[in-house]
């Protein structure tokens, strides 16, 4: 079999953009990929072009041999452009091979270590009490692991972000959110690395031991010893990992415990081939996978796919409203995952089990959208 084509197709859809790519072949099969570098998708669609350029006649069944050429081709190696690139070609081949071979693509990962992969769902109402009434209703639903957030992190409206006004107020919150819901319950929260290494502390130093089950990337990860600093200052477990872009960049994360659960982004690590091998690295140290999921089907199959190949494994991250709203049409996406009661079923048919409709794609455009720039009050940029 050889790779006949490589077609990047960035669109809107699902209230973002979802930048994905079809690889076709001289045998009338296709695979379906996905790339998570949000906001920056048209970089990500000109390291592909220049990756067809080269995988044009190969066979896509050596998927790890053509991961080693891609991400080994180029002098300057590396990076999340090119990793986002790498990441969707390696998912649709092997959504590919799975085809071609006529087995769902956990099969070719070791096969499933479980029948449902579970999920953790995230309250997206700005009120306080809106979005604790919204977790209750995820756990009625069935739903073991809730993310809280509220006005100051989920408000793409807000401009200005001060870090001592929202600890404080959100530390607070926590601790009530923490008495209203059954202590069984998961209970994670996202600072989106909007804090210094001094703020998260102080915000994990309000609240008692236990109330949170996870901090999800309180800091930005480009140094791994300001979490060094920060891991001293705490015990609330972190789940850390969705920026970060290679195994290498991943180690002193996991070997020196920086992180408790492996936020790993299988559209931005490097597709299948690199996320295997972080999940057994992270097996190594007991550290679950808790993937980023925060994008299109493509992405939600594929890490549907690994969360059933891996035996460490916590929860996925899932796109899901608590009541119930789909936020893709079935005209683009006529197979896709869904959730059932805080977890998805492993699909079962040949490759990712999802099914793109390629001319519904090609009446969606791409929007150029900025993440809201945010400003403390001072006029200063911080983190969004
Ligand atoms: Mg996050």
């Amino acid at each position: 079999m050889k790779i006949t084509d490589i077609k990047p197709y960035p669109i809107w859809a699902g209230g973002r953009n979802v930048m994905l790519v079809k690889v076709e072949t001289d045998e009338g099969i296709h695979g379906w990929g996905e790339s998570g570098v949000s906001s920056r998708e048209l970089a990500v669609e000109g390291a592909m072009r220049h990756y067809r350029e080269f995988l044009i006649g190969m066979d896509p069944m050596n998927a790890g041999a053509l991961w080693q050429l891609m991400y080994r081709s180029q002098y300057f190696e590396g990076g999340r452009i090119l990793t986002g690139a790498i990441s969707a070609i390696d998912i649709a081949l092997h959504d590919i091979r799975g085809k071609a071979l006529g087995v769902p693509v956990y099969q070719l990962l070791g096969g499933k270590h479980r029948d449902f992969v579970p999920g953790f769902a995230t309250t997206s109402q700005g009120d306080k009490d809106a979005s604790l009434a919204e977790a209750k209703a995820f756990v009625d639903d069935g739903w073991q692991c809730v993310r809280l957030n509220w006005e100051w992190l989920t408000n793409s409206e807000v401009r200005v972000f001060e870090p001592r006004e929202s600890i404080a107020e959100t530390a607070e919150w926590l601790i009530e959110a923490r008495e209203a819901i059954d202590d069984r319950i998961v209970l994670g929260i996202d600072y989106h690395h909007r804090l210094s290494v001094a703020e998260a502390a102080s915000f994990c130093q309000k609240m008692p031991s236990g109330t949170l089950d996870f901090l999800e990337e309180p800091i930005r990860d480009e140094t791994p010893a300001a979490y060094r600093a920060l891991r001293t200052m705490t015990d609330v477990p972190f789940a850390i990992g969705e920026e970060i872009s290679s195994k290498w960049h991943f180690v002193p994360y996991i070997e020196e415990g920086l992180t408790q659960y492996a936020r790993l982004d299988i559209c931005n690590i490097g597709g299948f081939t690199e996320a295997m091998k972080i999940a057994g690295w992270c097996e190594a140290h007991y550290i679950d996978l808790m993937p980023h999921n925060p994008l299109g089907p493509v992405c939600t199959a594929a890490s549907v796919h690994l969360g059933a190949a891996v035996p460490n494994f916590s929860w996925l991250e899932s796109r899901v409203t608590a009541d119930g709203a789909d936020l893709f049409d079935d005209e683009m996406f006529p197979v896709r995952p869904h959730t059932e009661h805080g977890s998805y079923p492993v699909p079962t048919t040949p490759g990712l089990g999802v099914e793109v409709n390629e001319d519904a794609l090609k009446g969606y455009e791409f929007r150029f959208w900025e993440a809201p720039h945010l400003r403390r009050k001072d006029g200063s940029l911080t983190n969004w």
